[in-house]
């Protein structure tokens, strides 16, 4: 057992099991904190709080930085855990990003703005923040939120997803080595523990990470405690590929901005709307790539893509693809459970031929099938891309890079790639549109989101 599990793995039957996501065995078993719990760790937070702010930003920022340096030294650990219980090959990587994310959010430069007629615009600590997660990647997301709130003064209470709470206990845990009492509480528990989380009265601010549908509920509950939102929802991320694109040139980038992790991503291309010029070619090349990139359990070497993390994503991905079968779409690659591997492993699927209305085009499938839907002009493919309520990503990929930015200029999204897709880095703002939520997260912009503003004005002179 890892040694930064052992303050959560308990008894058997007296937590919740968490399961290995490759091979379906009982890794360890995470609290199942009650609303009592969470009073507590809410009222400790709001407690902490005052005492947090008070500490210099350079203080506080030592301190985060020490964090992330624990992170370093424990980083082979967690990434083994986060591999075992999200299922990616590449853990680590996971775990060094976020370390690499806390640390940029050290380096950020936020500073207090003159206005006009001497006044000041200052950045101020909201209070208590509310993180509430996803399982595609628990640890770094878990960072993503935890480090700009810490750094601007704030006490965080955060619940992990139900899937994947022993990594983000885990992390926790690192980050309480440094961190006074009550400043940073994890609670572990279901979709409801989430729902009392963000409904609670004494919370200044929700950072959420997940479904559309899930934002919705918590852009209802906060109505009540009128808690600032970030919300980071699901995409449909579309890709166009324009017409004399060079297959070889763009083909492992492609697969790979549609296939990280998987598929499991929230800014993964889940939709390529290819010109008939290149489509056959880009088809063969994916399909190509989809049969023999190495699939199975993380933690062996070699492997570049694993399992689906669990059996109700792995349910979407298997009746999104069969629905497209059974819809005429022709299934190039892939299109079946890996049984051979474990439970949850389904093969690389690309599909070709499909209608713009099915439901694997029109649908988060959030796993590791790709359609590509063939167009003959431009103004029907962006057409296409923009025809749904999601706004997260999406992608131009051609060798004019000019014509690529006028495309992308009229793509609706938060962020549009030229001839690549996915890829963040901490100092370039990222966030949806339409439902795929609003508010921005990482450089100054994911800084000013965790804080309230402040107007100094002087006596007139
Ligand atoms: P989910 O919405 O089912 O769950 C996310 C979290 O919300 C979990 O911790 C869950 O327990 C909690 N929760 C559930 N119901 C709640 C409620 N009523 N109130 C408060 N909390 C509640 O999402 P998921 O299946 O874990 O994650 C996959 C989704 O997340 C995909 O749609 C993906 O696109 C999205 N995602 C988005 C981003 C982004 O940056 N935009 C990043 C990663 C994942």
């Amino acid at each position: 057992m890892s040694t930064l599990l052992s303050h959560v793995s308990v008894a058997p039957h007296a937590g919740r099991a968490i399961l290995d996501a490759a091979s379906q065995e009982v890794i360890g078993y995470a609290p199942e904190h009650t609303v009592d719990d969470l009073n507590t760790a809410v009222a400790a937070a709001r407690a902490a709080q005052p005492a947090w702010a008070a500490h210099s930003d350079g203080e506080r920022c030592r301190i985060l930085t020490a964090v992330a340096d624990d992170i370093d030294v424990h980083a082979e650990e967690l990434g083994r855990l986060i591999t075992r219980e999200q299922g990616k090959p590449g853990g680590l990587g996971e775990a060094n990003g976020a370390a690499h994310f806390l640390r940029a959010a050290c380096d950020t430069v936020l500073e207090a703005a003159p206005l006009a007629d001497g006044a000041e615009l200052r950045y101020v600590p909201l209070g208590v923040v509310a993180s509430i997660g996803p399982w595609n990647f628990p640890v770094m997301i878990a960072v993503w939120h935890i480090a700009p709130a810490l750094r601007m003064g704030n006490a965080v209470v955060i619940k992990p997803s139900e899937h994947t709470p022993l990594s983000v206990l885990a992390l926790i845990d690192i980050f309480n080595r440094h961190l006074p009492p009550g400043v940073l509480t994890a609670i572990s528990g279901d979709r409801e523990v989430g729902a009392a989380l963000s409904s609670h009265a004494d919370l200044d601010k929700i950072i959420f990470t997940g479904s559309t549908a899930t934002g919705r509920k918590i852009v209802e509950s906060s109505a009540r405690n009128l808690a600032r939102l970030t919300l980071e929802l699901g995409g449909n991320d579309a890709g166009i590929v324009l017409p004399g694109a060079n297959v070889a040139d763009i083909a492992d980038r492609l697969f790979w901005g549609a296939f990280m992790n998987t598929g499991q991503v929230c800014a993964a291309l889940k939709r390529v709307y290819v010109h008939d010029s290149v489509y056959d070619d880009l088809v063969d090349a994916l399909a190509e790539r989809a049969r023999t990139t190495p699939m199975g359990p993380g933690l062996e070497p070699g492997n570049k893509l694993g399992p689906v993390q669990n059996a109700e994503q792995f349910e979407i991905v298997a009746r999104l693809v069969d629905d497209a079968r059974a819809r005429g779409a022709r299934v190039v690659a892939g299109g079946e459970p890996a049984a051979e591997l474990g439970p949850l492993f389904y093969r690389t699927t690309i599909v070709a031929d499909i209608d713009n209305d099915a439901d694997l085009v029109q649908q988060e499938q959030f796993g590791p099938a790709l359609p590509l839907v063939r167009y003959s002009d431009v103004e029907t493919a962006l057409e296409l891309a923009n025809g749904t309520d999601q706004g997260l990503g999406a992608s131009v990929w051609g060798p004019d890079e000019e014509e690529a930015m006028r495309v992308a200029d009229r793509l609706e999204a938060g962020t549009v790639w030229i001839n690549r897709h996915g890829g963040l880095h901490p100092q370039v703002p990222f966030g949806g549109t339409k439902s795929s939520g609003y508010g921005l997260e990482f450089g100054v912009e994911g800084l000013k989101a965790m804080a309230a503003t402040k107007v100094i004005r002087r006596p007139a002179g």
